[in-house]
C-alpha cells in the first residue's frame, strides 16, 4: 500500500494597514533638496490594505500579486512599495529577500490615501514576522520612512500630528468615531504633478507651516466635536488639485450642499473627502455623488483605525 502526504503548506503572514485622510494639510515652500516642510493631521480610515507574506525556498527572491479593485493599475515589479518595503527589510537585517507577496487592495490607487504606503507597511510588519528578524516597531518605523513619507504613519494609524516630510510622527488624543464619505476618481493625479502646480500657484513663496496654526482642530479631536473638526479640515494643495481637476470643486460643493460637516481633497487628490454626522448622512452624501456622476466611486468609512497589524 502507498501513503501519500500532501505537502505541508509554506507558513504565511496576513497584515492589514490603513488608508488615510489629512485632516490638515500645511504646505511650505520649496527646499533646496527639492522637498516641502509640512504640517500634517493624519487620520487612519477603516479601508485596508491586506498583504500576505509567504515563505518561498531560498534563494526564489521577491514576487508579487495584486487583487482587489483597481488592482490593475498597480505595478506587479520592483517598483511597487511592498516590493520595495520587502527589499529595505532584507538588507536592513541582513537577511535573504526571499518571499511571495499577496496584495490585497482596500483603498483607492493613487487617491491621495497613502494606498502603496500602507502595502509598504504592512509588508514590513509581514516580512519582520516571516522571517523571524524581531525589529521593534520603533526600528521599523526608520526603514519605513526611507521608503516614503506617509509609510510611517500606515505603521502607527489612529491619528497623528506629522512634521518634517510627514515622517516625524506624534500621536494625537482623540474621542470618539467619526463618519466619512470619499469621492474616488478613476483616474488617479500623481503627487509629484500636483506639488509642482502647488509650487507654480505660490511661485516658491508659500507661508511657512506652523503647528500652531492647527489648535482649534487639536482641541476638536480631543474633544470628539465632529462639527469643530468638519470646519477645521485644510489642504493647502487643494487649490492645486482643483487647478488640475476643475470638476473637483462640484464634488466639494455638492458634499457641503448635502450638509457635510466638511469637505476637502485627500492629501494630493483627486479623491475628495466629506465628514457626515452619522453612517446614515454619509450614505445619504454617497448617494447624491452617484446620483449626479461626481465620482466614480464612493467609499464610506469611519476613523480612526488601527495601523499595521498582524491578523491572526
Ligand atoms: P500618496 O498619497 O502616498 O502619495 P496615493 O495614495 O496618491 O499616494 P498610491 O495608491 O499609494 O497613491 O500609489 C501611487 C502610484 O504608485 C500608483 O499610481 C502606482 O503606479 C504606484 N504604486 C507603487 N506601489 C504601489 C502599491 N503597492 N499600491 C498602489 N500603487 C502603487
Amino acid at each position: 500500500m502507498t501513503s501519500y502526504l500532501a505537502p505541508a503548506p509554506q507558513p504565511s503572514v496576513r497584515v492589514r494597514a490603513p488608508g488615510k485622510v489629512n485632516l490638515s494639510l500645511r504646505v511650505g515652500p520649496v527646499q533646496e533638496d527639492g522637498f516641502h516642510p509640512l504640517v500634517t493631521i493624519f487620520q487612519a480610515v477603516a479601508l485596508y490594505e491586506e498583504v500576505t507574506a509567504t515563505q518561498v525556498p531560498v534563494g526564489a527572491g521577491i514576487s508579487i500579486a495584486v487583487d482587489g479593485p483597481q488592482a490593475d493599475r498597480v505595478p506587479l515589479d520592483e517598483t511597487n512599495l511592498a516590493w520595495r518595503a520587502a527589499e529595505a527589510l532584507a538588507r536592513h537585517t541582513g537577511v535573504e529577500p526571499d518571499v511571495a507577496l499577496h496584495v490585497t487592495k482596500g483603498v483607492p490607487v493613487a487617491g491621495g490615501m497613502a494606498g502603496g504606503s500602507a502595502d509598504a507597511a504592512a509588508t514590513l510588519v509581514a516580512c519582520d514576522a516571516l522571517w523571524e528578524t524581531g525589529l521593534p516597531r520603533a526600528e521599523l518605523a526608520v526603514v519605513a520612512a526611507g521608503l516614503g513619507s506617509d509609510v510611517p504613519f500606515a505603521l502607527l494609524g489612529h491619528t497623528a500630528v506629522g512634521t518634517g516630510r510627514g515622517d516625524l510622527l506624534t500621536p494625537a488624543m482623540t474621542r470618539g468615531e467619526f463618519h466619512w464619505v470619499f469621492a474616488v476618481s478613476d483616474d488617479g493625479l500623481s503627487t509629484p504633478e500636483v506639488y509642482r502646480r502647488f509650487d507654480e500657484l505660490t511661485a516658491g513663496q508659500a507661508r511657512d507651516v506652523e503647528l500652531a496654526d492647527e489648535a482649534p482642530l487639536m482641541h476638536a479631536l480631543r474633544a470628539g466635536d465632529p462639527h469643530a473638526l468638519g470646519a477645521a479640515l485644510h489642504n493647502d494643495l487643494e487649490p492645486a488639485a482643483l487647478s488640475l481637476r476643475p470638476e473637483l470643486e462640484r464634488t466639494l460643493t455638492l458634499a457641503r450642499e448635502g450638509g457635510a460637516l466638511g469637505a476637502v481633497v485627500s492629501g494630493s487628490g483627486p479623491t475628495v473627502a466629506a465628514l457626515a454626522r452619522s453612517r446614515q448622512h454619509a450614505l445619504a452624501i454617497a448617494a447624491t455623488w452617484t446620483a449626479e456622476g461626481a465620482a466614480d466611486t464612493v467609499w464610506c468609512t469611519t476613523a480612526p483605525a488601527h495601523g499595521a497589524r498582524l491578523l491572526t
